[in-house]
């Protein structure tokens, strides 16, 4: 049978019924039935049925001509169970001529459905998320062409905005019937600990459509090449500003050029400019066409595991919201938060993380993300717990709904039963309490019950962290993490930016010591603006010191910022990765040619040089005779080191907790390259986790170490296990189980301090 199809003449009409039904006064599921009744017409189908998304991720039949009438809100289907759960699934259209032999067929006696061949069903999608299904059959095995489903998914807008409009399944029908709360618990990735609850602010989906469908195509498409040609040149006045001052703001908000470039290249990519003018010629207005053709994007993308290719769809939304902007002169996305926001998104940068007034945000929650990622980074300046990599999360919360956040897990718990957010507001006062409890730590010194001072450093990467250098007993920074102010920027800085950034850094330390380490860029640390090299082992791969030796002139334009930055004050520089001594006398010897540039250009140089270097390679803890000569001071590396000491990736989630560095080997190893380092009279620090966590600082210390590097959040705990020590008490007990073969002595520790009252917090392990 020919398809007849519905954008013939009766299209607008069609379109026009379709209109005036969304503006009805009508009760909701009276319009709806009416929908059906229409569509099948049109589309000269014997059944057309809406199916919508409930709580737990069903489908419920919710209006059907053509199949039973006692099937409505009897037939439920899981996602990815039968046809209809298949299409919500794949979030794409299906057209099948005998729909009965598809493997997905499912057959619903309820419905009478076993007479009809035919099925053409289509995602009702709303924000980029399927909110329903809309299907019609046909008797006869009836071919639909492209065209059918092209123009049923223009229908399905008009159904999508209905279903989604919240008078049909609002929050409350979140609720099975019984009435009891539908909770989720979502398991992710912890991004930074910390707890809380709030609201879900659902990030860039504030843009409202207010005309869905348009009377005029050419008017709309008029509009669309206007908006089309504004966004165009708004790409290259941005282009030209960059290469006339070629600036980046400290914020990191100056767009760069790569990025521009890719802008330009998808903002003219004519695939998406026809598939617009196809969804106007639809009959759907010029915003409602960018909207359509983004949510199918983003709905066929999310199924998609290729992260080269889900991370150009963050590029592709950025684009359609600003072309949306231009369409309707909305100037700006950028929203005022509740005070509870939990904000929730695909994927964030760290622009648009600070485009919010992160003071308020209680939490962030991202379907995507990785520690290293940018907004983790910045997060974790600000303390805002981030739960990363939560499977299809944002199927699944709706702006407004109560959400739990456990950033140490890293699980969320969406709509919570009372007893859960009981729970958690439990912890949560209880956190709050022990963060208090730390703060009256604050002015007192790092010192052991038996006056053994322990030299207090901090782990940093924003200028943010610095303000934790108040606390007593913080020494300086012993590590500054020079990848970090490169991996929030979207551009390469320059060696005057690079210079104005360290200088802010050692006035903003105010004398105290600053441990610059130089880019340790490569593996998972990735520079958007540089080229990524595909590694089978990126840990082990061409990354830090590595890539710095093979192409020199980017740690030589840093060091020349660090030198420059230094003037006239204390240079501490150390080198990441290093494996074998000879490594270390390049780079340190690059330095020095720095150094002598400097002074050849009559520039004042450092009031003096430190240099040093980081140990996170085994190998290099066999060098150390040839090594300690030649530094000025050690900082072990725990993660990389114990990473590679035990061969376990240390992002591997599988692994996480498999060996423990609280193993003997470990500490054995450890206590080894101490040694050295003492007989050598080279201060050694650790910069690892492992310092700042109270247990196994507290091994760190009984062991000799007396130079603990840590994150900020780090600093109370910590220093408050120092402050119940007494080292001459402990330290013989932890020698003597250095002989043990046990896998751990984590056991064994925390008994001690249990015994002993050495205040540990739940950080440890
Ligand atoms: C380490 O490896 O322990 C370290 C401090 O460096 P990063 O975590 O930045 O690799
Ligand atoms: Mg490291």
């Amino acid at each position: 049978m020919p398809g007849p199809n519905a954008w013939g003449g009766g299209a607008r009409q069609l379109l026009r019924r379709v209109r005036d039904l969304m503006a009805s006064p009508a009760p909701v599921e009276q319009r709806l039935n009416e929908l059906v009744r229409i569509i099948a017409a049109s589309f000269v189908a014997e059944v057309c049925s809406v199916y919508v998304m409930r709580a737990g991720e069903v489908l419920e039949l919710f209006a059907t001509v053509g199949l039973r009438p006692e099937a409505i809100h009897k037939t439920r289907l899981r996602v990815g169970e039968g046809l209809v759960g298949h299409i919500a699934a794949l979030a794409s259209p299906v057209a099948l001529a005998d729909a009965q032999s598809h493997p997905n067929f499912a057959y619903r006696p309820e419905t009478g459905e076993e007479i009809f061949s035919s099925l053409m069903g289509v995602p009702l999608l709303s924000r980029g998320r399927v909110v329903g299904v809309l299907a019609v059959q046909n008797r006869i095995a009836r071919d639909y062409d492209e065209e059918d489903v092209e123009s049923l998914q223009t229908i399905a807008m008009g159904v999508a905005e209905l279903v989604s409009s919240g008078d049909l399944v609002g929050a409350s029908e979140l609720e099975p019937r019984d009435g009891l709360p539908m909770p989720m618990r979502l398991i992710g990735i912890s991004l930074n600990s910390g707890l809380a609850m709030g609201r879900a602010v659902l990030h860039n989906t504030n843009f409202s459509l207010t005309r869905l469908y348009a009377d005029d195509p050419e008017a709309e498409l008029v509009k669309l090449r206007a908006a089309m040609s504004a966004l165009h040149a708004s790409i290259e006045t941005m282009i030209d500003r960059l290469i006339a001052d070629g600036r980046e703001d400290l914020g990191g908000h100056a767009e760069p050029r790569d990025i521009l470039e890719t802008y330009r290249m998808f903002a003219h990519d004519r695939g998406w400019q026809r598939r617009m003018t196809e969804a106007i010629r639809t009959g759907l207005s010029a915003e409602a066409a960018v909207y359509q053709v983004l949510n199918d994007t983003r709905a066929r993308m999310s199924t998609i595991s290729d992260a080269y290719l889900r991370e150009r769809l963050i590029d592709l939304e950025d684009l359609n919201q600003r072309l949306l902007m231009h369409l309707t002169g909305n100037e700006s996305s950028r929203r005022d938060l509740p005070i509870d926001a939990v904000l929730v998104a695909r994927a964030l940068g760290p622009a648009d993380l600070l485009d919010y007034d992160v003071r308020r945000l209680k939490a962030v929650v991202l379907e995507e993300g990785s520690p290293t990622d940018h907004v983790a980074i910045v997060a974790r300046a600000f303390d805002v717990p981030v739960v990363g990599r939560v499977p299809g999360l944002l199927l699944k919360v709706e702006e407004g709904d109560p959400i739990v956040v456990d950033g140490k897990i890293g699980q969320i718990f969406v709509r919570p039963s009372d007893e859960v957010r009981e729970t958690f507001a439990q912890s949560i006062h209880a956190l709050a309490a022990q963060k208090a409890l730390y703060l009256t730590t604050y002015d007192l010194p790092s010192k052991t019950l038996d006056d053994k001072d322990i030299a207090l450093h901090l782990n940093a990467g924003l200028l943010l962290d610095l303000e934790h250098l108040k606390h007593s007993g913080v020494e300086g920074i012993g590590l500054y993490r020079t990848e970090i102010p490169f991996m929030i920027r979207q551009g390469y800085p320059d060696v005057a930016t690079q210079e104005e950034i360290y200088r802010r850094i050692l006035d903003e330390a105010n004398d105290k010591p600053v441990t610059f380490r130089t880019l340790d860029v490569g593996g998972d640390k990735i520079l958007p603006y540089l080229a990524k090299t595909e590694e089978e082992n990126p840990a082990m791969g061409w990354r830090a010191i590595r890539i710095a030796l093979d192409r020199p002139a980017m740690l030589r334009q840093q060091l020349r910022a660090l030198v420059r930055a230094s003037a006239d004050r204390h240079l501490r520089v150390m080198f990441p990765m290093v494996a074998e001594t000879a490594e270390f006398i390049t780079a340190r010897q690059l330095l020095m040619r720095e150094l002598e540039h400097t002074e050849h250009e009559k520039q004042c140089t450092p009031s003096r040089i430190e240099v040093g270097v980081m140990l996170e390679v085994p190998a290099l803890a066999f060098q150390l005779d040839s090594l300690l000569p030649l530094t000025d001071f050690v900082s072990i590396g725990s993660n990389d080191l114990l990473q590679f000491l035990f061969a376990a990736d240390r992002s591997n989630p599988l692994l996480a907790g498999r060996y423990d560095g609280l193993a003997p080997a470990s500490l054995k190893f450890l206590q080894h390259i101490l040694h050295q380092c003492q007989a050598a009279k080279r201060p050694v620090a650790v910069c690892g986790e492992m310092a700042g966590k109270p247990l196994e600082a507290m091994a760190l210390i009984g062991l000799g170490f007396h130079i603990l590097s840590m994150a900020p959040p780090a600093l109370g705990p910590v220093k408050m296990m120092i402050r119940s020590l007494n080292l001459a008490q402990f330290q013989p007990f932890l020698l003597d189980l250095l002989t043990l073969s046990n896998h751990s002595l984590r056991n064994r520790l925390t008994a001690f301090a249990q015994d002993h009252g050495v205040v540990l917090d739940g950080n440890s392990k």
